[in-house]
């Protein structure tokens, strides 16, 4: 049956039974069909499917058995809807809208039980570790907008050296977010999750304030000192127009100079190419430069790369590690090459070894970061660091 192209029902004739294991989900294209679930040996009527109805479709969902029978009342034409359709597009789901969607299941499933003085089906254990997951995935959530109001969040200043002179020239500001229970939750895995939802912005915003804040103080207490600070946004914050204003009101409200901040964008974002360029003209415009960071791990669109402005490329840690390998070699130099000839500024990201800060001084890098460097400090430290 579950092949077949269409299937015609004649008035009478039964579509699935209760208590049958699931095949297939259907989708009326015509005619009525009977809704029924046996309550004391007795039929009792659920609904009635008309055309555009699917049916069938909640065994499929949670793989229990038919809990209802469907008998045509009228000829019907149904398309067979194969399982693996509807489970490919359940996998492919956000976990969280896929454990909304069968916690409601389960819920009908126990109302109907009730109804009809059957026993439920359990759910399965896989199901239950699966909406366990989805909803660690929402706890987390919730507990990161708590971690903004409740200032667990902060930013740490890794340092950047200028390589030919040895001078500390800047920082890379990146987030930490110390949970009361979980410890020290990774950037990595909590701005993914906030990338998920729109509260990457507000995260966007409480991290740009830190950074402000840290430039202000900077600016108090290591007053001969002038260095910048990069941070680091998302897709969805430079996918505001209007960002580069917002960036530049908080610069004015903290009276820090656009010239010390710098925005880093990582490769992997360079897709809107029309985005970008408008954000680093306006950066620019205000005096602000931008990074391409994580270079070599996206897509290296060169086409992009000859077109837009960037004033800095970072290169990725991956290729910085590998540097003994010939390859990996020829790469960083050829990328130091082509940043040179563009007029950019290149930074080696995981610079952990002096081998590899003397072989990239050699090559003509400009900027060196990594563990060698120094690691990411908090507030303080970077302005014991600057006032040394
Ligand atoms: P990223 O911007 O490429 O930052 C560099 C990462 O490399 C940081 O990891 C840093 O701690 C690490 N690192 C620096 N030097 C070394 C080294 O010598 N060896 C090794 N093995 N690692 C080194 P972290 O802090 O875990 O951040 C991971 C990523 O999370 C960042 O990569 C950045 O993409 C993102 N991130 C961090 N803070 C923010 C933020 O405030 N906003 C946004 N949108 N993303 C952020
Ligand atoms: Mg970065
Ligand atoms: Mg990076």
């Amino acid at each position: 049956m579950a092949t077949a192209y269409r299937i015609e029902l004649k008035p009478g004739e039964v579509l699935f039974r209760e208590g049958e294991a699931p095949s297939t989900a259907f989708l009326i294209e015509s005619g009525n069909l009977r809704i029924t679930a046996e309550r004391d040996g007795a039929p009792m009527l659920l609904g009635e499917l008309s055309a555009g109805a699917l049916v069938g479709e909640m065994a499929e969902l949670d793989d229990s058995r038919r809990s209802a029978t469907a008998t045509a009342l009228t000829a019907c034409t149904l398309t067979p809807i194969d399982r693996a359709q509807f489970a490919e597009r359940l996998q492919a789901a956000d976990p969280v809208v896929r454990a909304l969607l069968l916690s409601q299941l389960a819920r009908y499933r126990t109302a109907l039980a009730t109804f009809t003085g059957n026993e439920p089906e359990p759910a399965r254990a896989s199901a239950h570790l699966e909406s366990a997951h989805a909803l660690d995935k929402i706890r987390l959530e919730s507990q990161l907008r708590n971690a903004m109001e409740r200032r667990e969040l902060e930013i740490r200043l890794q340092p950047i050296q200028h390589i030919a002179s040895g001078s500390l020239a800047g920082f890379e500001a990146l987030t930490r977010w110390t949970h009361p229970e979980r410890g020290v939750v990774s950037p990595a895995d909590f701005i993914a999750l906030a990338e998920e939802t729109s509260l990457i912005v507000p995260v966007g915003e409480y991290v740009l304030r830190e950074v402000c804040t840290a430039l202000r103080r900077i600016a108090n207490e290591a007053s001969h000192a002038k260095p910048f600070v990069a941070f680091n946004v998302s897709g969805r914050q430079v996918g505001d127009a209007d960002y580069v204003e917002r960036v530049l009101a908080q610069l004015r409200r903290y009276e820090v100079a656009p010239a010390q901040l710098k925005i880093e964008i990582t490769e992997s974002l360079v897709l809107d190419y029309g985005q970008i360029a408008t954000l680093i003209e306006r950066a620019h415009k205000a005096g602000m430069q931008v990074a391409l960071d994580d270079f070599g791990t996206g897509y290296s669109n060169l086409g992009h790369l000859h077109k837009l402005a960037f004033d800095t490329i970072k290169i990725d840690q991956g290729f910085i590690r590998q540097l003994e390998d010939s390859r990996c070699l020829a790469i960083v130099r050829a990328v130091i090459g082509m940043a040179g000839a563009l007029g950019c500024d290149v930074v080696a990201e995981g610079v952990e070894t002096p081998e590899h800060l003397a072989q990239l001084k050699q090559l003509g890098c400009q900027y060196a970061q990594g563990w060698l460097i120094g690691k990411p400090l908090t507030v303080d430290d970077a302005i014991a660091a600057l006032t040394r």
